[in-house]
């Protein structure tokens, strides 16, 4: 994703992205030193779930858990064609929200966002038809 719409992330959601490599805090984790590990076209997705985990955390702030203890964002990225959202302190509402998540990445083309379905011969990649046409051009000169 491009380091624009991850930074969008991070300042949106500041607790759940709190391990971001360039807080240079003692705090961080490595994981997360890749960014967020996928293409444009999943950024709506990710920001509407983050956004929703966000206020979840800020909601266990207010009541009192331990800010260490709280939801955190492990690592962000494409997996098999799908969204993979790991994170640390999770709890049962968040994964439910995760799993959806995961589930729409199935059918969003990670690039330009559009409906999308798993392409290639390994499904590595969920795209729409042009954007596959786009990489099998791509791939073929690249030959
Ligand atoms: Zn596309």
């Amino acid at each position: 994703m491009t380091r624009d719409l991850e930074l969008q992330l991070f300042e949106r959601c500041p607790m759940l992205y709190r391990y971001r490599s360039d807080e240079g805090s003692a705090n961080q984790h490595y994981m997360l030193d890749l960014g967020i590990n996928c293409g444009d076209g999943w950024f709506p997705l990710i920001l509407d779930v983050s956004v929703k985990i966000e206020t979840l955390i800020e909601g266990m702030k207010q009541v009192g858990h331990q800010e260490s203890l709280l939801p955190v964002a492990l690592w962000v990225k494409e997996k098999y064609g799908g969204l993979l959202f790991d994170t640390d302190n999770s709890t049962d509402e968040i994964d439910r929200l995760v799993i959806l998540a995961e589930d729409r990445s199935m059918a969003i083309c990670a690039v330009c966002g559009d409906a999308g379905k798993l392409q290639g011969p390994y499904w590595s990649s969920c795209l729409c038809d042009s954007c596959q046409s786009l990489n099998d051009k791509t791939n073929r000169q690249g030959k």
